[in-house]
């Protein structure tokens, strides 16, 4: 049996990585999970985010954003389709990017945890 090092979970999520050997890569997709790490052979089928990265998405953009938004609005009464061309952009880039990074950090914060029914264990 193979000794895998402890891996950080914010080092391996927010790079994308597997979150036990911390080389393979973590998504198949901009968003989706492989099946299993090509590197180790982890399988990742049981480790799932569901809508954590989400949640903290919309939390944290909203607190963010809508102050900006209000500001802007109180400030200088642009028409709306001036917020449309600002804010649109803006929160497209703002919640796609955090998405990834924070799906990351979870599923290796669950494979860290063992939170799955042993899917995930080494082979
Ligand atoms: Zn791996």
């Amino acid at each position: 049996m193979t000794h895998w090092p402890p891996q950080s979970s914010f080092a391996t999520g927010f790079a994308g990585k597997c979150p036990r050997c911390g080389k393979g890569e973590l998504f198949r997709a901009f968003l989706t999970v492989r099946d299993s790490c090509a590197v180790c052979g982890l399988d990742l089928r049981g480790h799932d985010a569901g809508d954590g990265p989400a949640v903290f998405v919309i939390l944290g953009l909203g607190a963010l954003i809508m102050p900006l938004v209000l500001w802007l609005e109180f400030s200088y009464q642009p028409p709306m389709w001036l917020h449309a061309v600002i804010w649109l952009p803006v929160i497209l880039v703002a919640t796609l990017i955090p998405l990834r990074l924070i799906k990351g950090v979870l599923v290796a914060q669950q494979y860290k945890h063992r939170s799955t029914t042993g899917d995930g264990e080494p082979t």
